[in-house]
């Protein structure tokens, strides 16, 4: 797949590491798990959308932008990783951040990702949940255009077919690190929500013939509505790289056991799978994505769907700035008692 004819620029620190998590897979005596460490792809704490974001920016530079324009939940990794791809490129940002938890903590709506939305110098609006997000966008951009501007503006999570080609990019990076230590993959397990990843990592894999499936475990949207949303995303991207034949529907499979209540509403097992990452391997998961889709994982392995034998590649996709918006969920919001000092 020829990759070079759409404008990009580099941002990620890539290839990033592919480790085996040797505690984890003593712990629960199942496959062998491995984790592709894009959560340290080197943007401003790092993530999935970093990837993305070199194809976006490239095209926003190379329309002339004056500044980005994008969308997503309060606590959104997306739009704190998007304002600060534009900062480095030289470009204003504004972003609209859609309140889906009315009755988040302070440190929801204050720490986290928002935090450092304010540092990187966003200009940031809010709109209650529920509304069209992207026509939001849309007519602020609109207004933007009519005072002189010229705004780029960048889908939820960055997921259409120009961000998605970030996933087909890890796709091949990924198989390269296969092939080169002999690893042979059963299957690749990742969260996924606005689509872009996984809807780019089987257009990557696909494209390669890698014959290597993916799980994709939601974090919002129910099964069907989620495989159809990824399925629309990889039809799209097949073609705008002009790949030969219709884009293989089949290998689209999504798991919304892990959802719980809703979109960023931390369940128990977002919390084990957060704790478990934490003290036996020291590394940080984040409780909107990564928490459900490595619990998804854990879950899995205990009920025997993934076996002994096996090799299992968790996809990182970042986000542990959220955890810092949420504090309570872990039972860690109160201040350590003062030692008395003499
Ligand atoms: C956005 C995000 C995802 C989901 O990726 P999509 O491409 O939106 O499906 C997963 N993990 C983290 C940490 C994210 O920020």
């Amino acid at each position: 797949m020829n990759l070079a004819r759409f404008p990009r620029v580099r941002l990620t620190h890539a290839p990033t590491a592919l480790e085996h998590l040797a505690n984890l897979t003593r712990l629960l005596d199942g496959p062998d798990i491995f984790i592709k460490r894009d959560d340290n792809t080197g943007l401003a704490t790092g993530g999935n959308k970093t990837r993305k974001l070199e194809f976006l920016i490239g095209e926003a530079l190379a329309q002339k932008a004056t500044r980005v324009l994008t969308q997503g939940a309060t606590q959104s990794n997306h739009v704190r990783q998007t304002v600060a791809a534009a900062r480095k490129f030289g470009l204003e940002a504004t972003v609209l951040l859609e309140e889906r938890i009315g009755d988040g903590s302070p440190d929801y709506y204050g720490s986290g990702n928002v935090f450092l939305d304010r540092l990187f110098g966003a200009t940031i609006e809010t709109r209650p949940g529920g509304l069209d997000m992207n026509a939001e966008i849309a007519a602020v951009g609109e207004g933007l255009r009519e005072k002189g501007e010229v705004p780029y503006l960048i889908p939820g999570g960055g997921s259409n077919e120009v961000g998605a080609l970030g996933y087909v990019v890890c796709a091949q990076e990924l198989v390269a690190q296969a092939n080169e230590s002999a690893l042979k993959i059963d299957c690749v397990v990742h969260a996924t929500g606005s689509t872009g990843t996984q809807a780019g990592l089987l257009v990557g894999l696909e494209g390669q013939n890698a014959h290597i499936p993916v799980l994709g475990v939601s974090v919002r949207a129910p099964k069907e509505k989620q495989e159809e949303n990824v399925a629309i995303l990889a039809r799209k991207t097949w073609e705008f790289l002009g790949c030969r034949g219709d884009f293989p529907r089949g290998t689209v499979v999504v798991n919304s056991d892990y959802v719980g209540e809703g979109y960023g509403r931390p369940t128990p097992a977002m919390v084990e799978a957060v704790t478990l990452l934490a003290r036996h391997e020291g590394i940080l998961l984040d409780p909107v994505y990564t928490g459900k889709g490595f619990a998804g994982l854990i879950d899995l392995i205990r009920k025997g769907f993934f076996r002994k034998g096996q090799n299992v590649v968790f996809i990182h996709t970042g986000g542990s700035a959220g955890l810092w918006g949420y504090r309570d969920a872990f039972g860690f919001a109160d201040p350590l008692a003062r030692s008395d000092r003499r």
